[in-house]
């Protein structure tokens, strides 16, 4: 189990979750943040801290509402190689030694960007 960051994250990435967060498990990419699924220890701070009220625990996620495919692709962003890397980042042990990702899922890459059509 753990928290996951969905959809309103994208283009916002104002990183208080980063902030707030005590073993530094979430991890930032182009446009948006992941959390860790195997790191994250589930303390919920994350949560409280986000402005837009991004991030849910990933057990009160109904499959039907749309940010419930972001728990399957924070796995994705994190054991599938990302575009323009070789190997899957697996368990980098903290984002702030990682440094930016740089790079998203296919999921987050196709979500257009506010203000455009
Ligand atoms: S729930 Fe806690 S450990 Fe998990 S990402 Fe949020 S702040 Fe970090
Ligand atoms: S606090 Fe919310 S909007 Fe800001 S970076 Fe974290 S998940 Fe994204």
């Amino acid at each position: 189990m753990a928290y996951v960051i969905g959809e309103a994250c994208v283009d916002v990435m104002d990183r208080s979750c980063v902030d707030d967060c005590p073993i530094d498990c979430i991890y930032t990419g182009e446009r948006k943040l992941y959390v860790h699924p195997e790191e994250c220890i589930d303390c919920g701070a994350c949560a409280r801290s986000c402005p837009v009220d991004a991030i849910t625990w990933d057990r009160d996620l109904d499959p039907s509402e749309p940010d419930s495919a972001h728990i399957a692709d924070a796995t994705a962003f994190f054991y599938q190689p990302l575009p323009g890397r070789p190997s899957p980042l697996r368990e980098p042990g903290g984002a702030a030694a990682l440094g930016p990702v740089g790079v998203d899922t296919a999921l987050v890459a196709a979500i257009p960007r506010q203000g455009t059509p």
